[in-house]
């Protein structure tokens, strides 16, 4: 192996922070022994952190119906080829009784990006239910794009805990390529400012491997996250869908190169901050039946069982492949803990699984 390479996961190993040329270095690794050294020395940081235990949050993806039109989503609002649907507030307390009673420690409400009262409303009620049909016993993340600090702060009282909102790219002018006119970069920096403001765990993440993104791109994305102080990282590699205007620009896809920038994305994210939660994301199952295994070897400790009743799954895809859609909750469970199992690490039932960093700054 090159002795640069090792040099750089001794020094990020050691006391020395990676250095923005360190992660290109790392992020253009391509020799088989190369990508297993990275792989496996996060591997090791990742057990030094946060443990040989994967946390589970039960996934409900509540409604497809979203306001936004970002140009790689299959859920955008001009796709009139998708099913909209919502679930009743009855159903999304449901999933989440099965996921407490099944040991899972905390949820994700997940859905498109509404800003109006009633879904305000909607999503109030739907946090102020759970908890009190659970004990308060679940810790609940909402993934539910932008909102006015005033709704942050309503759903953060009616009980949710944690939030995550993907900033795409730090790189501005790749935002505005793939976003229409009025969505804007600096309104997602500013609710992921508020959302620290109004006492939430923080997450955010980009997509990686988008057409004309660059190593140097990447690698001051992981800069920018380090520096906005997360709790969380939720990234994945970018897989086209058909219904949308991205994929017509994208001539050639390559599966395995995407798979392979997203391991090395997660491992440098685990080097540089070795002390946040780190998902292994739907995507990198998409891309290959044992991604998910691979992520958790690549550094990340948190999976997302979807606990979503199956009727839904089919009308719930932001990108082309997405796996298990006509899995039931128990058959999801039972693939996650054949997967965690086969790696020798442990799930760790009935914990918030909250990460040390989050543990650290609270003291
Ligand atoms: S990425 Fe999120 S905000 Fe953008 S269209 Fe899809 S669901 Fe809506």
């Amino acid at each position: 192996m090159s002795g640069k390479v090792e040099r750089i996961l001794k020094s990020a190993t050691s006391d020395s922070e990676l250095k923005r040329d360190e992660i290109i270095s790392l992020l253009e690794v391509s020799a088989p022994d190369q990508k297993r050294n990275l792989f496996s020395t996060a591997y090791e940081v990742k057990k030094r952190t946060v443990g040989p235990v994967v946390y589970f949050r039960g996934l409900i993806e509540l409604s497809n119906r979203c306001n936004k039109d970002c140009y790689y989503c299959g859920i955008r609002k001009s796709n009139r080829l998708v099913p909209r649907f919502r679930l009743e507030v009855d159903e999304v307390v449901e999933a989440a009784v099965w996921a407490h009673r099944n040991g899972y420690g905390s949820l994700v409400l997940q859905g498109g990006e509404l800003q109006n009262d009633s879904h305000t409303r909607y999503i109030t009620e739907a946090l102020s239910k759970i908890h009190a049909a659970t004990n308060n016993e679940l810790a609940a993340t909402l993934s539910l794009g932008e909102q006015s600090r005033e709704v942050l702060r309503q759903w953060r009282e009616a009980g949710a805990h944690r939030y995550l909102l993907r900033m795409e790219t730090s790189n501005q002018k790749l935002y505005k390529q793939f976003h229409p006119d009025n969505h804007q970069w600096e309104s997602r920096m500013q609710c992921l400012s508020d959302l620290r403001s109004e006492d939430y765990q923080v997450g955010t993440g980009v997509l990686i491997g988008l057409p004309g993104q660059t190593l140097g791109d990447l690698a001051d994305d992981l800069l920018y996250i380090r520096d906005l102080d997360v709790d969380m990282v939720g990234m994945g590699p970018f897989i086209p869908h058909d219904d949308t205007p991205l994929a017509s620009h994208v001539k050639t896809f390559d599966k395995n190169a995407q798979l392979e920038m997203g391991l090395k994305m997660l491992s440098c994210t685990r080097l540089l901050l070795p002390d946040v939660n780190i998902a292994a994301t739907t995507a990198l199952q998409a891309l290959s039946d044992t991604g998910r295994e691979l992520g958790l070897q690549a550094g990340a400790n948190v999976v997302m069982p979807n606990v979503t009743d199956p009727k839904y799954r089919a009308v719930y895809q932001l990108y082309n492949g997405k796996p298990s859609i006509n899995e039931n909750s128990e058959q999801s469970r039972a693939g996650f803990e054949k997967s965690i199992s086969s790696i020798g690490e442990t799930i760790g039932f009935g914990l918030w699984g909250n990460s040390p960093r989050y543990k650290k700054r609270n003291c």
